[in-house]
């Protein structure tokens, strides 16, 4: 079965400048949408069709829709950048993609080819080009892709329709006033994932799971939750959307992907831009009284998270149930700094992309 090309059917009434300047002068992050949308269906013995851009709008849905029911749903997280020379370039779309496939299988999904969710996305951009904010800052347009059981049912099944579909919000700079450490909640009863579970897949489900302990770690004064492992209660896995780094020294350490964890695109490139600033970088497993123990006897040097929204941010002060502790005195390390810098330069593409990373389009 092959996919239609995306036809176009661009909105009558975008955005005037002024409308979408006022919106870019202080987006926040996913309060506002662009003009357009893609939607691609597929349904059982036809495969993918129906691929369109059109206006951004709401879409309407029968009340037994099974993924009101069943959590039927996967999503990826992008970002499109503005380069120096103002054309536009995304990063890494096809490890998007490929997760997205992962995901697809793991919920009993279609999987969508690579090419179209990269054509998906290099469409919406194009189109809605002038969302994307102006080089300079660490401003970007951030992509949602995301796909639906759309069949009318309650019957538990693999539904036999699906709607997959891309929108786009500028997104503002993480730390407008400067790189803040973020503090920690170390959850050592909740969990986020079990292993055979859906932890290595970006479905809603494992973020709805994620919620209470978000706001019990906001009763202990905490920005983010630290997720355990589910068996021993002692490995360190990660946060409820980003990956955790530890830093020793010149070796940096990020927990070994054991299937109830993400695997992060911005985690996958760390490793690899540590090795080209001459760092050592590993998987492997950290348990939550080495953070303690190593942190409090400074062999630890700096702990960060990672993801596609803030890149990376520093971790500073740390909470258990038994203890808390100042990573780093409480400051972004040094490592920290300068793998962030590092890599937002590539995807600002003011360096050398020798990876070949950027998608321009
Ligand atoms: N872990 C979780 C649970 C996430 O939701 C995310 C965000 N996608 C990440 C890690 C970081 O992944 P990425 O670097 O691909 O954004």
């Amino acid at each position: 079965m092959t996919t239609p090309t995306i036809e176009l059917k661009p909105s009558a009434s975008p955005l005037s400048d002024a409308e979408r300047e006022a919106i870019l002068a202080n987006p926040g992050f996913g309060r506002h949408f662009t003009d357009h949308m893609v939607t691609i269906k597929w349904t059982e013995g036809r495969g993918w069709h129906d691929a369109q851009l059109v206006p951004y709008a709401p879409i309407s849905l029968d009340p037994a829709t099974m993924v009101l029911h069943y959590a039927q749903e996967i999503f990826e997280g992008l970002k499109a950048y503005r380069q120096p020379d103002g054309t536009v370039a995304t990063f890494r779309p096809e490890k998007n993609a490929e997760r997205f496939q992962r995901s697809a299988h793991r919920l009993g999904m279609p999987e969508l080819p690579v090419e179209t969710f990269i054509e998906a996305c290099d469409v919406l951009v194009q189109q809605d080009e002038a969302w994307v904010p102006a080089h300079g800052g660490e401003e970007s347009l951030y992509l949602r892709p995301f796909m639906i059981a759309t069949e009318v049912g309650l019957g538990v099944k693999p539904a036999n329709e699906y709607l997959f579909l891309v929108i786009a919000s500028p997104a503002g700079a993480y730390f407008p006033g400067g790189v803040k450490p973020v503090s920690i909640w170390l959850s050592e009863d909740r969990v986020r994932a079990v292993p055979g579970g859906m932890g290595d897949a970006k479905t809603g489900g494992n973020y709805a799971a994620s919620l209470l302990a978000q706001a019990e770690a906001a009763t202990k004064g905490c920005d983010q939750v630290c997720y355990l492992d589910a068996v021993e209660h002692t490995w360190v896995e990660e946060l409820g959307g980003m990956n955790l780094y530890f830093v020793y020294g010149d070796r940096i350490v990020t927990p070994t992907l054991t299937g109830s964890i993400l695997e992060g695109v911005t985690r996958d490139s760390l490793l690899a831009v540590a090795r080209d600033l001459g760092y050592t970088s590993e998987e492997g497993r950290v348990s939550v009284d080495q953070w303690q123990r190593d942190s409090e006897n400074g062999t630890l040097t700096e702990v960060f998270a990672c993801g596609t929204a803030a890149v990376i941010t520093p971790v500073g002060t740390v909470k258990r149930a038994s203890a808390e502790w100042q990573q780093s005195g409480g400051e972004p390390g040094e490592v920290t700094l300068r793998l962030r810098r590092a890599l937002l330069d590539i995807q600002r593409g003011t360096a050398e992309d020798k990876h070949g990373w950027m998608h321009k389009l």
